[in-house]
């Protein structure tokens, strides 16, 4: 019987791996910060560079590029892409119909237009051919979401860009190390934006990163995430600025802290053991599931040549399972395995916090309001998804090898059983 309805659950395994994940290393390195009078990249100079800094050059040449500029969040790494490429009011910028709110959110805080375009029903990422009829002459960037498991057709996006003279802005929150024929998500369009929010595969609980091999953009970046000024570039004196006031454009503050700065450094050298383990489980994972029939992984493209997960997705065949919903069938594998297992995002028209009628600022003028209006939008397949995948966290793919036949199982069993989901 279903664990759901009050049989022996499949779950054997109790010890689900935790996420984030911490080491004694991360606590000294807290403790090193605690201790070193410079919390913040705008705190006066202490004796060595900022730990954002560092930690940004290794960044950098993890991703095979020659700039990272730290940021509060992924969000803010979005906003501060825009406002490089100099993306503003009019302007519209291409984002995927099915991901998280923040691609729009950052077309709509320069006051662009998000023009929403669907993904493809295989990897859930945007769909290209849609792309190219989207575009515009307002159209002033795109930004490519590699979502969850899978990446954007790097190849495709590109061009398109090139043709158009359209920079692509890689939104790499979802996929830190993921490589594209060997290259890191992020280091082939104009701007590659991380976020290392807690949930997301690399983390520091909140923080984010944009990379680039563009020195004007580089100094832009960091114009526009603290305050118009940018790193100096000899040795400050003690308790003097690390930070030259150059004001090349207006901007803001969305700098990184120091301790964000000191986990991450420490969690990078940790990090392609996790890529590589959550990889071997889920190619395990795709093969195993695909034999159970009805159950179809998220899609990668051959030119993926290493994939980082956020969650793990998969596409139910739900004529297979008793036409009951993924909702239903979800309910029932968490019940057997004990971890959180749900439909992937809403389609971004119909995103619930997507609601830009809520504020003034937006309120530009009856052109722009139909224009950011999503009703305007068609997204069949991100729909679809929603309706009919699931998805769970990446976390469940640092297990082992026996974890994931515990989670096949499950799949199968509810599949078998699925006639008795209420
Ligand atoms: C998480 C996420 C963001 C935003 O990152 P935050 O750090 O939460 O601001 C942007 N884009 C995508 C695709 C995300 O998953």
């Amino acid at each position: 019987m279903l664990a759901l309805n009050g049989g022996t659950p499949i779950r054997r395994n109790e010890d689900w791996p935790k996420w984030p994940i911490h080491t004694p290393e991360t606590t000294k390195a807290l403790q090193a910060v605690l201790e070193s009078q410079r919390w913040s990249i705008s705190g006066t100079y202490a004796g060595t560079p900022a730990r954002d800094r560092t930690f940004s050059e290794k960044w950098a040449a993890y991703n095979g590029v020659k700039y990272a500029v730290g940021c509060a969040n992924g969000s803010a790494a979005l906003l501060i892409a825009l406002e490089a490429l100099d993306v503003g009011a009019g302007d519209e910028v291409i984002v995927p119909g099915l991901c998280w709110i923040a691609p729009a959110t950052a077309a709509l805080n320069v006051n662009a237009r998000p023009v929403m375009v669907d993904v493809d029903p295989n990897t859930f990422c945007l769909d290209t051919a849609k792309v190219k009829a989207a575009i515009t002459p307002r159209t002033k960037a795109i930004i490519a979401v590699h979502l969850y498991g899978s990446m954007t057709n790097m190849d495709e996006i590109l061009a398109i860009g090139q043709a158009n003279k359209i920079p692509v802005i890689e939104d790499c929150a979802q996929s830190h190390g993921s490589q594209w024929n060997g290259k890191n998500a992020g280091s082939q369009g104009v701007i590659g934006c991380f976020s290392f929010h807690h949930g997301k595969p690399f983390t520091s609980g909140e923080g984010g990163s944009a990379i680039t091999n563009d020195p004007r953009l580089y100094q832009r970046l960091q114009n526009l995430r603290s305050d118009s000024r940018e790193w100096v570039t000899h040795t400050p004196k003690l308790g003097h600025m690390e930070l030259a006031e150059t004001a090349v454009v207006q901007g803001s503050n969305h700098a990184l802290s120091e301790f964000s700065s000191a986990i991450l450094t420490e969690a990078l050298t940790r990090i392609d053991d996790q890529i590589k383990t959550r990889l071997e489980n889920a190619l395990y994972l795709d093969e195993q599931l695909l034999k159970v029939g009805g159950i179809v992984p998220q899609a990668r493209p051959k030119q993926v040549t290493r994939q980082s997960f956020y969650h793990y997705m998969v596409r139910l065949e739900l004529g297979q399972f008793a036409g009951k919903t993924n909702e239903q069938v979800g309910q029932a594998v968490e019940a057997e395995l004990g971890f959180w297992i749900h439909p992937p995002y809403v389609a971004m028209k119909e995103h619930k916090l997507y609601v830009p009628h809520t504020k003034r600022r937006w309120k530009l003028g009856s052109d722009h309001e139909a224009a950011i209006n999503p009703a305007r939008f068609e997204l069949p397949v991100a729909q679809k998804a929603h309706r009919e995948n699931l998805v769970f966290h990446h976390s469940v793919l640092l297990s082992t090898k026996k974890h994931m036949d515990s989670i096949v199982e499950a799949f199968a069993k509810v599949k078998k059983a699925a006639a008795d989901l209420k």
